[in-house]
């Protein structure tokens, strides 16, 4: 096979082949990153191989390398684990082993290896890249490859892909498997809370990470935990137990029934003795807790992945292939990452170097360090966990000139984080001495009965996981009353507000902006919390709501995909939410390996008809028996106003002339969610917690130019609107943009990004989601055929 292709025509490009492997432990989203490089590997022009077991597979060489057809990796996208198995080998440690490695690749042509695995895998790939002309020499040199097979591969192409569920990997910001893992956690967290609650007991659960506390963190956050052991914070030695007894007693004090503290496996003290989950259960018991341990092991890396690693595999397999393509000898080998929501190449060396320098900061008890090498927003996330669970203690107020009075509001649908946020937004407040206060049913509900509340420490206990909005949500808006909104946010000294919705919500800041002039009071700082399955609010990637959202729809998807495994030659239209915005359809239809999306900004026309009911076909025809499943086409709801779903399905079903069959499918409402994904957690504290700082922000400003630093002055009263008139960008909508944690500018966003009638943002961030899931569904490949 190989001697073909190296004999080839002089003219002809050697068609490059590559093999993917998975190695270490496996973490979900190895399956759908296997895919994607096999699948745009043959979309570029590549032969595709696959390593089975990991380089025990490339060691032995044999049956365990295999070539890949595209039908080969179908239904990849919906297992957890990895399909191509993976192994721990100790031979590949050895030279010996990489040797033999070295040969079976040769003599099956290959010249490029994607591997996708934790630190250990990629710094034995990067070892082997560096090796491998030697490796290649000691071949020819014993005979066992002459000079002229040898000769076309003097260099080994080695690209990472991160696959491991702790995050540990320096140079991205999540890796393969984190998140799914985090959901993992927050599940089962929430099964043991209910029990917990029941009985009022304590639980002490342990997650992975040995040397990271991303898990651990991650999960304290997106569990409300009253506490976190992780590797890179260390308690004090000898007096954690105190301060952990003095934490959940005050917890409980306030009427708490149960108390959840995370331990992470690799959790220490400031002099690097291990704390257990043993010992702090010991401690919790002394405190008169009835405490259990529940040790979460594989269960964390079960299942399949969640939405956003099947997203984060996706596209990262498919720029493994084009940084395979692109490479050349002098370019160092490359690991995939994400960073600052891009896929990014970083050199894997530097990664490799960088994430061993946590371990040897830890070691060396320099923990400023350990925690500054963490990606950008584990530092954020660690104040915020700081801030709504520990800073209760009164060791944050601020002088009570400087607290505020806040309110928040909620606008728009029903959604699972809108507690989340209310929740982190109060705990937030109280460690600093302001005061939140709850808007119930929205703006009519303000205009209509003026109740507010303010909200304590236990009204907001249990918030994290619950969904729905336990302050009350409608769609209504300011304008139907401006003088009655502005009377009461006067009432109550409110010096700040906080707007938590989707379009709604972006349109209400409006509103009151225009107002400003007419009700003085309208001039305090405000922010808009983007919360929409739809992601449609102008100024961010992200809204609160949508992973949950999206993570609904991979479930609902792999179902009805499955419900069709008897009849097998079976199409569902799937209809999805998101407004006007084709977000949510592209990504999903990304995440579920959909055979063709349709949103309102690509319209539907005869023409994709056509060449989707071609594909249809081609799928059918080409479909070996082996995947059972049905297939999936996503439909935006408003993707057009003719081509219905039903329309779309009937037209199927007249063209499949009995090859195969249609049904639409309307997940409707479960799109909201039950309970919100531990990812939109961890944002509602995120974005929370930033939106009250920016609002203390901007009163401190106002309170500055007016009191000139003196301090005796109470914080609320007109003079102070007066001069917030004067700082004219104190009303915004919070987000992420290209990750990066924003406030815009409510006006700037109006006129440049706003699409009023359109109901939503004009800037589309999101084209790769269906450029990426037009090629793996083979859409792009039919449409380059023609
Ligand atoms: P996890 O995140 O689950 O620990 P990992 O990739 O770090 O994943 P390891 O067990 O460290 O898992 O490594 C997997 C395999 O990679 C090893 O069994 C070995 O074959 C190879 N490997 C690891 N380190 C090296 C090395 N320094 N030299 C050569 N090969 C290595």
């Amino acid at each position: 096979d190989s001697d073909s292709d190296s004999d080839g025509a002089a003219d002809q490009p050697k068609k490059k082949k590559i093999a993917v492997m998975t190695s270490g432990g496996d973490s979900p989203g190895m399956s759908p990153a296997v895919r994607a490089v096999v699948r745009s590997g043959i979309y570029f022009g590549c032969d595709m191989f696959a390593v089975y077991e990991g380089y025990e597979g490339l060691v032995r060489g044999g049956d365990l390398l295999k070539k890949m057809e595209w039908e080969d990796v179908r239904g990849f996208l919906s297992h957890g684990g990895t399909d191509i198995g993976t192994a721990r080998c100790a031979e590949f440690r050895e030279r010996k082993g990489r040797l033999q490695g070295a040969y079976n690749m040769v003599v099956n042509g290959i010249d490029a290896l994607v591997v996708c695995g934790g630190d250990g895998s990629l710094t034995g790939a990067d070892l082997f890249r560096s090796e491998w002309p030697s490796l290649i020499e000691e071949l020819v040199q014993t005979g066992r490859l002459t000079a002229a097979e040898a000769e076309p591969h003097r260099h080994l192409t080695i690209v990472g892909l991160v696959g491991s569920i702790d995050n540990d990997m320096a140079g991205t910001d999540a890796t393969i498997g984190a998140y799914s893992a985090l959901e993992r956690i927050s599940e089962m967290v929430d099964y043991i809370d209910e029990t917990a609650n029941s009985h009022s007991r304590a639980f002490v659960v342990e997650v992975m990470g040995r040397h990271c506390g991303w898990l651990g963190l991650m999960s304290g956050l997106s569990t409300g935990a009253d506490y976190i052991f992780i590797p890179e914070r260390p308690p004090k030695h000898g007096k954690w137990q105190d301060e952990l007894k003095e934490i959940c007693s005050r917890h409980r004090g306030y009427g708490k029934r149960n108390t959840t503290v995370i331990v992470a496996e690799g959790a220490i003290d400031d002099e690097l003795q291990p704390i257990t989950a043993e010992t702090v259960k010991d401690v919790l018991v002394e405190l008169g807790l009835d405490t259990r341990i529940t040790t979460l092991g594989h269960v964390q890396r079960g299942g399949t992945a969640v939405a956003y690693d099947r997203m984060l595999s996706t596209l990262q397999g498919v720029e493994a292939v084009k940084a395979v393509l692109e490479s050349t000898p002098d370019i160092p080998s490359p690991v995939i990452g994400i960073a600052e929501n891009q896929i990014v190449r970083q050199p894997l060396v530097d990664s490799v170097r960088d994430t061993k320098m946590v371990a040897t900061a830890i070691e060396a008890k320099d923990f400023d360090k350990a925690m500054s090498l963490r990606d950008s927003t584990f530092a954020e996330a660690y104040e915020a966990y700081l801030s709504t669970a520990l800073h209760d203690d009164g060791s944050q107020l601020l002088p009570e000139t400087e607290r505020l009075n806040i309110g928040i509001v909620h606008v728009g649908a029903s959604l699972s984080a809108l507690n989340a946020t209310t929740r982190a937004a109060a705990l937030y407040c109280l460690s600093k001495g302001h005061k939140l206060f709850a808007i119930q049913n929205g703006f009519s509900g303000l205009i209509k009965d003026g109740v507010i509340k303010e909200l304590s420490w236990l009204d907001v206990d249990g918030w994290h996981n619950k969904g729905g909005s336990e302050i009350g949500t409608n769609r209504s808006l300011p304008a139907e009353h401006y003088g009655d909104v502005a009377y009461y946010l006067q009432r109550y000294n409110l010096n700040g507000l906080l707007i938590v919705g989707g379009f709604e919500a972006f349109t209400a800041l409006h509103q009151l902006e225009s107002q400003k002039e007419l009700y003085p009071v309208f001039n305090i700082p405000k922010v808009v919390v983007p919360a929409t399955v739809s992601n449609n609010v102008p100024g961010t990637e992200y809204s609160l709501g949508s992973d949950t959202c999206l993570n609904q729809l991979v479930n609902y998807c792999d179902a009805i995909k499955q419900s069709a495994s008897s009849t097998r030659r079976r199409v569902f239209v799937v209809e999805v939410q998101g407004g006007n915005s084709g977000y949510v359809a592209c990504y999903a239809g990304l995440v579920t390996g959909a055979m063709a999306v349709y949103t309102p900004e690509l319209k539907i026309n005869l023409q994709t008809i056509r060449e989707d009911i071609d594909l249809l076909v081609d799928v059918f025809d080409g479909d070996r028996g082996e995947d059972k499943n049905g297939k999936v086409v996503i439909r935006n709801e408003h993707a057009s106003k003719v081509y219905t779903s039903e329309l779309l399905s009937d037209i199927f079903s007249e063209a499949a002339k009995g090859r195969f069959e249609t049904r639409t499918a309307i997940p409707g409402h479960v799109q909201q969610g039950y309970t919100p994904s531990s990812m939109d957690r961890v944002m509602a504290v995120r974005f929370a917690v930033q939106s009250v700082k920016f609002i203390e922000q901007w009163s401190h400003k106002a309170y500055e130019t007016l009191h000139q630093g003196s301090s005796h002055h109470a914080v609320n009263n007109l003079k102070m609107l007066d001069v917030m008139r004067t700082h004219p960008h104190n009303s915004v909508v919070i987000g992420i943009q290209n990750a990066l944690l924003v406030f815009s500018d409510i006006k700037a966003l109006y006129q440049d990004d706003a699409d009023m009638r359109l109901r939503k943002g004009k800037t589309v961030h999101w084209e790769n989601l269906s450029e990426v899931g037009d090629i793996l569904s083979g859409r792009s490949r039919l449409r380059d055929r023609r």
